[in-house]
């Protein structure tokens, strides 16, 4: 197994990140003896983009965690996470509402939720338009999904070495949070941008909630 300095990893991360930031350590694929030294640090925020590992990971891990999915979530996979999680971030749906606010309610639970905006290149990456997403806000919906809150906004920039048109990406999604937030008098808190190679550009930009997964866990392998 790789040896990972998991712990100066996020030592290091957390002085460079400032205290008003969320760090969401994503620590998918990775083992749980590694979320543990994370977790024995004081880290209680963490991200996992696959439902299945979520849950095994969760069932596993002190309770005290906060568990973030921060992948595509399908509808029918809702119900499995929504006893414990903690927020969704890649809510790209009317119908995927819906669902996160029914099976909230049978568990007696408000679920917070980011709705992901589409700001990338790439036509593979998910989320709203800002038409899309100016169409859900007039029709009230969000009022009348008593167990869901939505808190804000999540994006993903286009994977490329240009950070012009990162940063401008980013400036964008911060400009339409703002510009929905005082349109429609939303009480959003949360604006969820930046993994770990283009984190600071996208702090810079006004992001709050950082989701870093290789600077503190090590590359990820795929088979
Ligand atoms: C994997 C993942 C991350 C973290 O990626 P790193 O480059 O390892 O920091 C962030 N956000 C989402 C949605 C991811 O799937």
């Amino acid at each position: 197994m790789q040896n990972v300095e998991v712990a100066d990893n996020l030592q290091k991360l957390l002085k460079e990140v400032p205290k008003e930031v969320t760090l969401v350590a994503v620590s998918k694929t990775k083992p749980v003896s590694l979320i543990q030294q994370a977790y024995d640090l004081g880290h209680r925020v963490f991200g996992e983009n696959k439902v299945q590992e979520l849950v095994e990971k969760h069932q596993q891990m002190p309770k005290d965690i906060q568990w973030h999915m921060i992948g595509h979530l399908q509808r029918n996979k809702v119900k499995y996470i929504a006893p414990f999680v903690s927020l969704i971030h890649a809510v790209d749906s009317e119908r995927l509402l819906h669902e996160i606010n029914k099976r909230a309610a049978s568990n007696n639970r408000v679920i917070s939720c980011l709705l992901q905006v589409h700001i990338a290149e790439e036509e593979q990456k998910f989320g709203f338009d800002t038409e899309e997403l100016t169409q859900l806000l007039d029709q009230n919906l969000l009022d009348e999904l008593k167990h869901v809150e939505v808190k804000g906004l999540m994006g993903m920039a286009t994977f490329t070495e240009n950070q012009d048109k990162i940063k401008e990406e980013f400036a964008f999604l911060k400009n339409l949070y703002q510009q929905l937030k005082e349109k429609y008098n939303l009480p959003w808190t949360t604006l969820s941008m930046g993994m770990s190679g283009d984190y600071p550009l996208a702090i810079d930009e006004g992001s709050n909630m950082v989701r870093i997964g290789s600077l503190i866990f090590g590359k990820r392998v795929y088979n």
